[in-house]
């Protein structure tokens, strides 16, 4: 396994549309290999998700993964998830207001709305079925993560630039406010 360099904002892999992997590349050593070493360049660089366009492969695979977390402490534990093709449709037309940051962004958070209850479909690393609906912060990062495979960074959505904050005065002005408010989320819908 290696650890890979992280693309950060400005280079144009991160604005390219991902491609679709077929099952016969899945089950090749090289994209096995590949995904090992996403992951695992996600847990070096402490990141909830990270998609594969973000090491400069421009396929569409993500892998998502929250355990105790020290970036977001305050976000429920996903495990580990391997998202192959991803297709996400909104359930009902909820949204909430999430404190997104990224590893392709350095030191830089912003509030973005994203669908409360999603439709997930994809294959995991094996092209088995996944097929599930989730909620709340664990949409807010499914959502996050299959952006990246469209070209797009949380900044595009970041409707109110005020809201921008380096990690610093987040903890500093903003933590105690969302932490409030995800807090009766992750009360309502479960994560
Ligand atoms: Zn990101």
């Amino acid at each position: 396994m290696a650890i890979r360099k992280i693309a950060q904002i400005g280079h144009p892999v991160l604005r390219q549309r991902a491609r679709e992997v077929t099952r016969d590349e899945l089950a090749s050593p090289a994209i096995q290999q590949f995904i090992d070493d996403l992951i695992e360049t996600m847990r070096d660089a402490s990141g909830a998700g990270l998609a594969a366009i973000q090491v400069y492969e421009p396929i569409r695979i993500c892998a998502i993964e929250v355990n105790q977390n020290p970036r977001y402490p305050y976000k429920p534990p996903i495990p580990l998830t391997v998202l192959v093709n991803p297709v996400l449709t909104p359930v009902g037309d909820e949204t909430f207001d999430n404190y997104e940051g990224c590893l392709s962004v350095p030191n830089l958070r912003g509030v973005v709305a994203r669908a409360t209850h999603l439709h997930v479909r994809a294959w995991d690393r094996h092209g088995d079925a996944i097929d599930e609906v989730v909620h709340g912060l664990k949409a807010g990062t499914y959502q996050h993560e299959v952006d990246h495979l469209d070209g797009k960074l949380f900044v595009d959505r970041v409707t109110d630039p005020r809201t921008l904050t380096t990690w610093t005065e987040f903890e500093r002005y903003h933590k105690d406010a969302f932490v409030e408010r995800v807090t009766a989320l992750v009360n309502r819908v479960g994560s």
